[in-house]
């Protein structure tokens, strides 16, 4: 069934199109070191443009496909393990040599996780999802509601071992991978090389706080299917106050916008008590004048955890669910933008 605002996921679930990832891994590479490898992906990003129009158009099917040993999605992989010495995958920007040193999200060079397995609490149209969680975090949000995963390193991921896994969950019936954590976009290196040992019609979805750089979307776009965003606040001070990011507020409508240009989106706003005019009135605004067609999930499940939790006097203006005013608002802003919402 097609759903509204992720087309082209539906084509791929359905068998009638191709996940992204697949296509860069169709279109061959040449082998380079140093600069030359970003001016290698440039090049290859023309023509990724190119090819996925062609097929789309087309409908070519998957078996038509052949996969040269070394491809863009190889490349894709070389050039973040590259950009690692220099870390700028998120817009902290640490430039910090991941193989020696850790910058803000704490991660090395390898990846780790927490859990995996078919998610059946996600969106309806994202269900069955086979769902990674990657361990660490780009943020530090004094309400974390996986603050367990996300200050551990849990299990090292091997990437040829989690792709042959992403293929048993896609023939027990996952209808994607869906990455997160934490957060994806500090693992995205991994996520490369994991993806180009898959060799199934699997859709990616990329579970993402929506705060990586503009260089990482430029390598990330071309293999993501669906971007599962959050779209937190409505300003930078209530990102700086609850989760320690600057310029919250500028990043995330860029991201959010050149998302809607190269993929699909799936937007998660979680309310927050007390946070209804400055937050989630602004982001229903800006949705509806920018990305009108997006998916959105105005989601109520907000509990307080974590430090919130710890200390409830200190966080008292966010130390408590939801009440019944705040939801009907919600509701109510949902329905002065029309939002196109999950049901
Ligand atoms: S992913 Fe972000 S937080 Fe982590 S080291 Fe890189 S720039 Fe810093």
């Amino acid at each position: 069934m097609e759903v509204p605002g992720l087309e082209r996921y539906s084509l791929i679930c359905s068998g009638n199109g191709i996940a992204k990832f697949l296509i860069a891994k169709s279109i061959e590479a040449e082998r380079v070191d140093g600069d030359e490898i970003e001016k290698e992906h440039k090049k290859l990003k023309k023509e990724f443009k190119k090819v996925i129009l062609e097929f789309d158009e087309n409908e070519v099917d998957i078996s038509n496909l052949n996969f040269p040993e070394y491809s863009f999605l190889h490349l894709k992989a070389d050039l973040l393990k590259k950009r690692l010495h220099n870390c700028n995958f998120c817009e902290r920007k640490c430039k910090v040599d991941r193989y020696v040193k850790r910058g803000f999200c704490k991660c090395s060079v390898e990846s780790y996780y927490s859990s995996e397995f078919l998610h059946m609490g996600e969106e309806p149209e994202l269900i069955p999802s086979h769902t990674i969680f990657f361990n660490r975090c780009t943020f530090a949000c004094v309400f974390c509601q996986n603050y367990d995963i996300v200050y551990e390193d849990d299990y090292l991921v091997n990437p040829r071992e989690m792709a042959k896994i992403i293929e048993i969950r896609f023939l027990q019936g996952s209808r994607n991978v869906n990455f997160v954590g934490g957060n994806p976009d500090q693992h995205a290196h991994t996520i490369m090389e994991i993806l180009s040992n898959v060799r199934l019609n699997v859709p990616v979805i990329w579970n993402s706080n929506m705060y990586h750089t503009e260089e990482l979307a430029e390598v990330i776009e071309d293999v993501v299917d669906v971007w599962l965003g959050d779209f937190k606040y409505g300003n930078d001070k209530c990102a700086e106050k609850y989760s320690k990011v600057k310029n919250y507020w500028n990043v995330v409508t860029r991201n959010f916008k050149r998302a809607y240009e190269t993929g699909e989106i799936l937007l998660r706003h979680l309310v927050m008590p007390n946070n209804l005019e400055c937050c989630t009135y602004k982001i229903a605004e800006w949705v509806s004048k920018n990305i009108p067609k997006v998916r959105f999930n105005m989601m109520y499940q907000y509990r307080p955890e974590f430090l919130v939790s710890m200390y409830p006097e200190k966080w008292k203006e966010i130390a408590r669910r939801l009440n019944r005013e705040e939801i009907k608002r919600a509701m109510e802003i949902a329905k002065e933008f029309n939002l196109n919402l999950v049901e």
